[in-house]
């Protein structure tokens, strides 16, 4: 996302455009958007100060950490930046949008806060049903112990 500093009118600039996340190099190994990206930016300038509020939508595909499956999250941030813009004539957000998205990335992807992972002796997910094995009470202490 480009903008030329001169072509801020004084009561601002609105721009929306859709990114590529290929694009935009945003795949995580476990995440990554199956949509493009939409941005859309309320852009301002104040002399030499620029001011963006910029939203990011789309949808990301997610796998749980837990019990590996994929699903859906549907993703909708703002950001504000703002940038000193004394000497410059175009102004590229792109860099500072990508970052911030990346640090709304879910630390660790869990379809659900209740996820029950998978069955450790058969592998069976255990959200779909009990396959009568027993829970391994150490591995959920130690997930604990772990922060997560
Ligand atoms: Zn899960
Ligand atoms: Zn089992």
């Amino acid at each position: 996302m480009k903008i030329k500093v001169n072509d801020i009118p004084q009561e601002g600039l609105t721009l929306e455009e859709q990114h590529d996340a290929a694009a935009l190099d945003l795949a995580r190994d476990d995440l990554k958007f199956v949509t493009p990206i939409t941005l859309k930016a309320f852009i301002t300038r104040d002399t030499d100060d620029v001011y963006a509020h910029v939203s990011a939508e789309g949808r990301i595909e997610a796998v749980c950490g837990r019990c590996l499956a994929a699903y859906i999250i549907n993703f909708n941030k703002e950001f504000d930046f703002s940038y000193d813009v004394k000497g410059k004539t175009v102004l590229d957000l792109t860099d500072d949008i990508r970052q911030e998205i990346i640090l709304e990335y879910p630390v660790k992807p869990l379809c659900s806060e209740n996820c029950k992972g998978l069955c450790q002796v058969c592998g069976k997910n255990l959200n779909e049903g009990d396959c009568g094995h027993k829970p391994d009470a150490d591995r959920w202490s130690e997930a604990k112990k772990s922060g997560n």
